[in-house]
């Protein structure tokens, strides 16, 4: 699983990063993503920060 942030959407909550600091961190008031595939265990938490991110600013890469 690949995910991507829309900086013109995000408005850095830091929810994402509150839910998986190993994946989100928001510099700047804009998310980034740290890592260019998803570790499998932390999965359910970045699909939770794509349901909840209150502007829909993540985004999953489709291949
Ligand atoms: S939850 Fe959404 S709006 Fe909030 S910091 Fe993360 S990407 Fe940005």
């Amino acid at each position: 699983m690949k995910i991507k942030i829309n900086e013109d959407n995000c408005i850095g909550c830091g929810y994402c990063e509150g839910v998986c600091e190993n994946v989100f961190e928001v510099v700047d008031g804009c998310s980034t993503v740290k890592v260019e595939e998803v570790p499998v265990e932390y999965k359910d938490n970045v699909v939770d920060a794509i349901e909840s991110c209150p502007t829909s600013a993540i985004e999953e890469i489709k291949d």
